[in-house]
């Protein structure tokens, strides 16, 4: 398949680099040129997963010993890591997962925040000191690690979602097993090369790359796992959560969505517009807070689907490397094949293809996974393109005679991660707040991303247990203690 000399690249276990006990290894190769193979990695089995959980528990001990500050140190000097490999960071993980270089960019300016917030953190972990009720007493909460932690990731934020488990998972103190996608693993080994070198010592970050059907009930269930941190679709998340629940585990898990932008007749077009069109297309659809229905408000309707089809045409579609480009391929095969199906199924169910529709062909585009950007419009409630997860540039358009039916279309699906309204009028604005079933939610603004100092998270199938990032993230991974002390004299 290949025509270049791929690099071998190996599992990271206490503190070294090695290969897998099963001696196997998979490629992984460019969306955008299916010829490239960008590396070989290995195929971990049960025993890699016993080492490296062993590794993680054996330095359990010394790293949650390592005062806060410190530990945040080590966060800090990974920022200059990044920093000094911050273009070859985004040109890896657009290589490997597709998404254009500016959203790359993005990416990793985004695993340095979470970073940064988190080495902060290591001079914060507060407690509550409250008065007792019981004379010369003193009680207080303090914080301690959870211990071993098992973190485990998709492909679509291959530097992102790792770093903003493990930099919360890090400054508790905790020690780590990753195991992130098998899809794109080039970035995870790039970002546990950057905590080496930042001075993590051996065994608090272990990696472990490969199939997660083939040991990820083992890393979920192993008994000194304590703690299990999952970011992934709702069918694999709700099995990891119930299998770790039955064993007292605690689990977060951040699944799919199926996000709606509601546009009322008020709106300010133009931002509306652009802000659906970037959502839906931007970073090829695949993320999980991309924008997978406009609801429109029937005055407008005609008006805002025919902008839309207009502005989408425009989007310039190609290898993400190409610093002009808007669109880029879907991250694998298996994604394309996905999202033409569902194009399929749009079109048998009825709904009206109002621009796209097919893989893209061509000298550009053969040596790739192209979808073109489409839109289905006249789509109803009970569709499965209105339902179900596409994850990929597809777009579907509702209309709604007014907010109160905008917003109970908005709700009439199983996932709830984020949600958008735009409008002027403040009391509607505030009616949907108060009123739309997902865990984040924008006025006026794109459905995508979040700042890391505020939790995130979806409500319904989109996501169970503590949310991550910001405060929530530190409660996550650290345990609480309650400490009384009688200080009265013996
Ligand atoms: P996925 O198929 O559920 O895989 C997620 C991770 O779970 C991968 O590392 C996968 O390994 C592993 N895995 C598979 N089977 C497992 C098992 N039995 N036990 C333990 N781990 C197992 O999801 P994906 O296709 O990578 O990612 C796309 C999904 O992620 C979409 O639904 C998207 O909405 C969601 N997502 C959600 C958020 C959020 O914050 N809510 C953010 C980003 C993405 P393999 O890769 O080896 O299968």
């Amino acid at each position: 398949m290949s025509n270049n000399i791929a690099v071998s690249y190996q599992n990271h276990i206490d503190g070294k680099w090695v290969d897998s006990e099963s001696k196997r290894e998979y490629p992984i190769i460019n969306p955008a040129h299916k010829d490239q193979v960008i590396g070989n990695f290995q195929l971990s089995d049960i025993e890699d997963t016993n080492n490296a959980i062993t590794a993680a528990s054996k330095a359990s001990s010394l790293w949650a010993n390592t005062p806060a500050p410190a530990r945040g140190q080590i966060l800090y000097k990974s920022l200059e890591i990044f920093s000094r490999r911050f273009e070859e960071l985004a040109r890896t993980v657009t290589e490997e997962e597709g998404k254009p270089i500016n959203d790359s960019r993005g990416e990793i300016r985004r695993a340095m925040n979470i970073i940064e917030y988190s080495a902060g953190e290591g001079r914060r972990l507060f407690g509550h000191t409250t008065p007792s009720e019981t004379p010369n007493t003193m009680a207080y909460t303090t914080r301690r690690p959870l211990g071993v932690v098992a973190l485990i990731t998709p492909w679509n934020f291959p530097m992102a979602i790792p770093a903003w488990k493990l930099a919360p998972a890090l400054i508790c103190g905790n020690t780590i097993v990753l195991k992130p996608a098998s899809g794109t693993p080039l970035s995870a080994v790039k970002l546990v090369e950057i905590f080496e070198e930042a001075g993590l010592p051996p065994g608090v970050l272990n990696l472990i790359t490969g199939s997660g059907a083939a040991i990820g009930n083992h890393l979920v269930e192993h008994p000194e796992v304590n703690a299990v941190s999952f970011t992934g679709s709702t069918e694999i998340g709700t099995d990891i959560y119930a299998r770790g629940a039955r064993l007292l585990k605690k689990v977060q898990c951040e699944m799919g969505g199926k996000n709606a932008v509601i546009v009322l007749a008020d709106a300010d077009m133009d931002k509306a517009l652009a802000s659906i069109v970037q959502g839906a297309f931007g970073s090829t659809g695949q993320r999980c807070t991309a924008t997978s229905r406009a609801i429109v408000e029937a005055s407008v309707y005609d008006q805002v689907v025919d902008q839309l089809a207009l502005k989408t045409s425009q989007l310039k579609i190609g290898d993400g490397l190409d610093e002009t480009v808007d669109v880029s391929p879907l991250s694998s095969a298996y994604q394309q094949e996905k999202v033409l199906e569902y194009i399929g199924i749009g079109t048998e169910e009825g709904a009206n293809l109002v621009c796209g529709g097919g893989a893209l062909s061509g000298d550009l585009y053969d040596n790739g996974f192209y979808v073109e950007p489409t839109i289905f419009s006249d789509v109803t409630t009970d569709m499965r393109i209105a339902q179900e997860e596409i994850f990929g540039p597809v777009l579907t358009a509702m209309e709604a005679h007014d907010i109160e039916e905008a917003i109970s279309v908005s709700n009439q699906v199983q996932f709830g991660l984020s949600s958008s309204i735009y409008t002027r009028d403040i009391p509607k604005a505030f009616q949907y707040i108060n009123t739309v079933e997902t865990g984040m939610v924008h006025v006026n603004a794109p459905t995508l991303g979040g700042e890391v100092h505020l939790p995130f998270g979806g409500l319904k199938s989109s996501g169970v247990g503590q949310r991550e990032q910001g405060l929530e993230g530190i409660n996550f991974f650290s345990e609480v203690l309650t400490a009384y002390i009688d200080y009265a004299e013996p």
